[in-house]
């Protein structure tokens, strides 16, 4: 059965539709790239999908059932811009939030949760940090913080906004090494991505939007130049054979 499946997704905001009319199911255990230009609706999508936004039309489902029915086998990693970084709270803390599917709000995490956040930390290196104020962390720390609550959440199906933005290159590595662990252990996991040069190496699929579905499948198959003007219009550049990047416009 597949992780997801959208049917005919419509989302409007004051009215002016962002999404129209998305279909596609998502293959089981594949890391996912979800591309396009700005304002082609990759955040509202996910947002859609997990009913953080009220959608004009159609279903969502998760291994077979909604998506309120399998919540707990969903992960989710927000952009790290949309969240208040200042808000008086440790790196431990953030992470045992992804427990609460598993604990019950009302419940205290007990010391079993505590160690599983704590080994979520370790994971992508910040144990150390478990007590510092999430203000106090740089961009790609806090990145990590958030990739660890992930982890605490032990999803099935993870979705991820643009992981890879504001990180330095040795987080950029150890975010992407952690997803194909994921991947390795069955796990299906979809990112908005917005680096085309990154694409080929770190994706087994691309779903290519802009408002409406350009084109899902396997990477080779459709992260073509074709279909990447059909996703970009004029605002794409090419450099050689194969690489495209975005212009200026
Ligand atoms: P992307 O993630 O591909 O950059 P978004 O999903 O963030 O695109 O946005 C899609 C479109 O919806 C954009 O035109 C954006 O301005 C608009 N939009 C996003 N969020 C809101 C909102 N909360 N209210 C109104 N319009 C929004």
């Amino acid at each position: 059965m597949e992780p997801v499946k959208v049917e005919n997704i419509t989302v409007a905001y004051h009215r002016k539709p962002v999404l129209q009319d998305i279909s596609f199911t998502v293959p089981e255990g594949k890391l996912i790239g979800i591309i396009g230009p700005n304002g082609a609706g990759k955040s509202t999508l996910i947002k859609a999908i997990l009913g953080l936004i009220p959608k004009a039309s159609g279903e969502v489902s998760i291994y077979g059932k909604s998506y309120s029915k399998q919540r707990k086998l969903v992960g989710y990693v927000p952009q790290r811009g949309s969240v208040d970084w200042d808000f008086p709270t440790n790196a431990l803390d953030v992470v045992l939030m992804g427990r609460y599917g598993h604990i019950g709000w009302f419940k205290r995490p007990g010391k079993k949760d505590v160690q599983f956040a704590l080994s979520c930390l370790e994971k992508v290196g910040m144990k150390d940090y478990a007590d510092r104020q999430i203000s106090q962390l740089s961009g790609g720390q806090q990145q990590r913080v958030f990739l660890a609550r992930a982890l605490a959440q032990d999803a099935t199906v993870y979705f991820m906004d643009e992981p890879f933005v504001g990180v330095d290159a040795a987080t950029e590595k150890a975010i992407i090494s952690l997803l194909n662990e994921l991947k390795n252990q069955g796990k299906t996991v979809l990112v908005v991505h917005h680096d085309l040069q990154t694409v080929k190496e770190y994706f087994d699929e691309v779903l290519l939007l802009n408002m409406r579905m350009i084109a899902i499948g396997p990477t080779d198959e459709v992260f073509t130049i074709e279909n990447l003007q059909k996703t970009y219009g004029g605002r794409l550049a090419f450099l050689d054979q194969g690489n495209a990047m975005i212009g200026q416009n």
